[in-house]
C-alpha cells in the first residue's frame, strides 16, 4: 500500500511516487489530466499507483504515460493503465519497437533464444504501441492557460539501454525536474548493486556527462532518491564504472574465459549469481569487455576453440 508520505511534491504542477521504480506525475489543473513518467512494473504495482492516484486527483484522467525505456520495471504497467484509462503511451524510437516485441529484452540478455526461466514478467512486459515518439530536440508543451504552460524535454540517454531518454520538465513556476530513468543510480542502489546493468558501456558514461550539464533543480533517477546537486552522484556512477573497469584489468593480467572474468567479478563483489544475476551481470560483462576492447586495453585469443581475454600492458 502507498500513502501520501510516498507523493513528493517537486513544483507547482510536478509531483513523482517514491517507488521501486520512481514515478513522474505531471498535473494540468485546467483540463484535470495527469500525464505519468513510467508505469512501474506490472499490472498488480501499477493498480496500487492508480488507485492513490485516483484519490489524490479525483476527477482526473491520465492522458499519457511516458516511458524513458522498455525495461519491464518500467513500462510493466502501460497494458494495464492503456485498457483501463485509454491513455497514450509516449516513448522513444527504438524503445518503442522493444516495448512492441518485448521477447528482444530476454533474447538480447541471452545472446539466443531464452530458457524458458527468463520468460518471466521481470523480463519480458505485456506487449504494447507507442502513440507518439520522443526524440531529443522535440519539445513538447502543455498549455495550461494563455501565458502559463509546461515544457517537456525528451533528452537521449543511451547506454543504459538502446535508446533511452531522461524527461525534463520546466514548470509554470520555473523549477525545472529531470527524470533521469535508468541512466543513473541513486546513492543507496549504488552502494547495494554495485554493479549496475548496462548495455552500452561508453555510451554509459557518456550520459552520466551529459547529465552534469544540465542544470536541473531536482534530479530524479527510477531507483534511488532525488538529488538537488548532480555532480557527487555523477562521480559516484562513474567510479562505479571505472573500478569494475579496473577489476577486470587485474583479473585479466592472465587469459581467462568471459566465464572465468564474470565468476571472478561476482566473488570480488560478492555476489551470489542465480540465473536472473548470470545473465543480467554476464550481459553487462560483455559490454564492459567490449569498451575495454576498443580502448586498446585488453585483447582476446581464440586458441584449440576457446576464446580467451587478455589484458594489454604497454
Ligand atoms: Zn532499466
Amino acid at each position: 500500500m502507498i500513502n501520501d508520505e510516498f507523493l513528493i511534491k517537486l513544483s507547482q504542477h510536478i509531483y513523482y511516487i517514491k517507488y521501486p521504480t520512481n514515478i513522474g506525475i505531471i498535473e494540468n489543473p485546467i483540463k484535470k489530466e495527469l500525464y505519468l513518467i513510467e508505469t512501474a512494473n506490472d499490472e498488480e504495482s501499477i493498480k496500487i499507483i492508480f488507485d492513490f492516484l485516483n484519490k489524490k486527483f479525483p476527477n482526473y484522467k491520465i492522458k499519457v504515460a511516458i516511458n524513458t525505456h522498455s525495461h519491464a520495471d518500467h513500462c510493466g504497467g502501460n497494458d494495464y493503465l492503456t485498457k483501463t484509462t485509454n491513455c497514450e503511451i509516449w516513448t522513444s524510437k527504438l524503445e518503442s519497437a522493444m516495448m512492441e516485441y518485448p521477447l528482444i529484452e530476454t533474447n538480447l540478455i541471452w545472446g539466443g533464444t531464452p530458457i524458458h526461466d527468463l520468460k518471466t514478467k521481470y523480463f519480458v512486459a505485456k506487449s504494447c504501441k507507442a502513440d507518439k515518439i520522443l526524440e531529443e530536440g522535440k519539445t513538447e508543451i502543455i498549455n495550461l492557460n494563455e501565458n502559463s504552460f509546461i515544457k517537456i524535454e525528451p533528452i537521449s540517454l543511451k547506454g543504459h539501454y538502446i535508446d533511452q531518454i531522461g524527461i525534463l520538465i520546466t514548470d509554470t513556476d520555473e523549477k525545472i525536474s529531470f527524470f533521469l530513468g535508468d541512466a543513473i543510480s541513486g546513492r543507496n542502489v549504488i552502494r547495494k548493486y554495485w554493479i549496475q546493468y548496462l548495455l552500452d558501456e561508453q555510451q554509459t558514461k557518456d550520459s552520466l556527462m551529459k547529465i552534469s550539464s544540465i542544470k536541473a533543480d531536482f534530479y530524479v533517477p527510477a531507483h534511488g532518491n532525488l538529488v538537488t546537486d548532480i555532480e557527487g552522484l555523477v562521480e559516484l556512477n562513474l567510479i562505479a564504472l571505472l573500478e569494475t573497469e579496473n577489476l577486470i584489468l587485474h583479473i585479466l593480467k592472465t587469459p581467462k574465459t568471459t566465464e572465468q572474468i564474470l565468476k571472478e567479478v561476482a566473488d570480488v563483489n560478492g555476489i551470489k549469481l542465480r540465473i536472473a544475476q548470470y545473465v543480467l551481470i554476464g550481459s553487462t560483462l560483455h559490454s564492459y569487455l567490449t569498451s575495454l576492447y576498443e580502448q586498446e586495453k585488453i585483447t582476446f585469443n581464440i586458441e584449440e576453440n576457446i576464446m580467451k581475454w587478455q589484458r594489454i600492458d604497454n
